[in-house]
């Protein structure tokens, strides 16, 4: 009989602590949520993986404390070129040019194992986490009240668990999806790949960019990582064994078809086979799933952790408003709403940068090449990575208006202390009403007011100039860069709701499109059967 760990029952169960598993359990517990975490494995994966993040994931970090932390571990990533057949620049990404919108740095470099390391630690910190290393999940069953997890240690000691919900992060060859007899629809993408991370002792050897050497021959990539980390990816050409790829003399064999590696020591290498694949569903009742569980892309955009992170940070607040009981469980459902297009949208456009570096046919690449060359040269390519990133389609997001959905900016600000600092360090992680001057908060009538209240909502006006206050209930930040009201100015928008994730929910123009606003929130989460006031969503 397994053991039941003490502690009765648990908010959340999570199986898997590789990197979602790990900021999804920081979320959580942050938020005060009790969690359990079970992982197969007692120390971090160590094979070469991520290698790039986007300002997204670094905001969701700095949500859950590791700001400063980051700051320290990123590169920024200086765009790519991609080399067509005759070793000539065909396809162009360059970084964004600031100011930059989500107030980090819209590409960066960072090294996978120091990051998930920082995770552990931080979320060491909380008593209400409770970690289980060496446990693997091995059955689960779920009623209408519960989920209960079994794990089985290395020395074949059974835990049992239980939690209102549980959530499979527990990568791609997932027990917690295979338990629920959940499929994968195969979007088309299927190559092994060789990935090396070498250490180079001269750091001004190579470029600062990234290059993609879109050779027939044998297509390559090489990125440059922080401090001194080097890494190239290689594809194996057809007939190649990936095992007998990745013997160690081979490395450095294919490794010295694209670098003099005489300044290079070789830290760890692995072969991969790259698929595009997304889970049929994404929740069965009180188990979801998340990251690599359920998505798998190419890494051509360096996307796969980046999407596991917006899973994550959507997850982490709706679990925590129907725990609460301010929201209706429905509100589950627009995880799988709003993160499954994003996702399948993500991974088609890695794909199509797949393709276009590893092609093997020289007649069909010296036709890729010609084209994208046009391309570039009538301006018609799109030069900025981050753009092919989309915004929220469907879920819990306004019906009308072109900000819903859009990823709020995030300004630099000065605090009430005087300190200057980003807006989120500043903010709770609820919805905000946020403003650019004081007189929309007025707009807000009795029943809006007494919601946003009980919804533990933010009021947050951010102004050009003047003093940052924070009294009334309203938080009141000077701006240090402009960025928020430029933005609100081009979108023509007087308020505009944020969600916890920082997603903008709806704009209003006005006082009654702003009550409206706040009804259709209400009526989104299900809470207007509820304690809530009733506010009316239309005129
Ligand atoms: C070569 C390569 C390059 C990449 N580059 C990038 C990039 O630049 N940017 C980017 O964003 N993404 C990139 N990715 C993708 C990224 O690495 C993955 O998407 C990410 O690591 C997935 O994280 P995860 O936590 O979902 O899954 P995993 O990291 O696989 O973690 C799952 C965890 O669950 C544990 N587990 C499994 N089964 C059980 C069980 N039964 N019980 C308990 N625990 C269990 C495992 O031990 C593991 O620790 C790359 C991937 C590869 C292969």
């Amino acid at each position: 009989m397994s053991a039941p760990v003490a502690n009765s029952i648990h908010d959340v169960a999570i199986v898997g602590l590789g990197p979602v598993g790990a900021i999804f359990a920081n979320l959580l517990a942050q938020a005060r949520l009790s969690v359990a975490v079970v992982e197969r494995v007692a120390e971090i994966y160590d094979k070469p993986r991520a290698i790039t993040l986007d300002h997204e994931a670094l905001r969701v970090l700095q949500a859950i404390g590791l700001g400063d932390f980051m700051e320290q571990a990123i590169a920024p990533h200086n765009g790519s070129h991609y080399l067509g057949v005759d070793g000539e620049i065909i396809k162009i990404f360059d970084p964004m040019p600031p100011p930059f919108p989500l107030g980090w740095i819209p590409n960066v470099t960072f090294v996978q194992p120091d990051l998930e390391q920082a995770l552990r630690d931080k979320l060491a910190d909380y008593p209400h986490a409770d970690v289980f290393l060496a446990a693997a999940g091995v059955a689960l069953r779920q009623d209408a009240d519960a989920v209960t997890l079994t794990a089985q240690r290395e020395s074949g000691e059974e835990l049992s668990i239980h939690a209102r919900y549980l959530v499979g992060c527990d990568g791609a060859n997932s027990f917690v999806r295979k338990q629920l007899g959940i499929g994968l629809d195969d979007l088309a993408f299927d190559e092994w790949w060789m990935v090396v991370d070498t250490l180079t002792s001269d750091p001004a050897k190579r470029p600062a960019k990234s290059f993609q050497y879109c050779w027939p021959s044998r297509p390559g990539t090489f990125v440059p990582g922080p401090r001194n980390l080097r890494r190239w990816e290689i594809k194996l050409l057809p007939g190649e064994d990936p095992e007998a790829a990745g013997a160690a003399d081979n490395v450095v064999k294919l490794l010295k078809g694209f670098t003099d590696i005489s300044d290079l020591t070789i830290w760890r290498s692995a072969v991969y086979r790259f698929h595009a694949l997304l889970g049929q569903r994404w929740r069965d009742h009180r188990v979801l799933l998340m990251g690599d569980a359920v998505h798998q892309t190419p890494p051509f955009l360096g996307q796969g952790l980046c999407a596991g992170i917006r899973d994550a940070v959507n997850l982490a607040w709706k679990l925590r408003l129907v725990l609460r009981g301010d929201a209706n469980e429905a509100l589950l459902d627009s995880y799988e709403i709003e993160r499954k297009p994003h996702v399948r949208a993500v991974v088609a456009s890695a794909k199509e940068f797949g393709k276009i570096i590893g092609e093997l046919d020289p007649v069909a690449a010296a036709a890729r090449d010609l084209r994208l060359r046009a391309e570039l040269k009538a301006g018609t390519a799109e030069t900025i990575r981050q753009k092919f990133i989309p915004d929220l389609v469907s879920g819990l997001i306004a019906r009308d208006g072109d900000l819903a959905g859009r990823l709020f900016v995030q300004p630099h600000v000065q605090a009430p202390d005087g300190q200057t600092c980003r807006l989120d360090d500043l903010l709770k992680p609820e919805f905000a009403i946020v403003t650019a001057t004081a007189e929309p908060m007025e707009w807000l009538s009795d029943a809006s007011r007494a919601a946003w209240q009980h919804l533990a909502g933010e009021r947050v006006v951010i102004t050009a100039s003047g003093e940052s206050t924070d009294a009334d209930g309203i938080l009141s930040v000077v701006e240090r860069d402009g960025l928020f009201a430029d933005w609100i100015r081009h979108h023509r928008a007087a308020a505009v709701i944020v969600r916890p994730d920082r997603y903008v929910f709806g704009a209003a123009g006005n006082a009654d499109e702003l009550n409206m606003l706040v009804g259709q929130l209400l009526e989104g989460l299900g809470a207007r059967h509820q304690s809530f006031p009733a506010v009316p969503v239309t005129s």
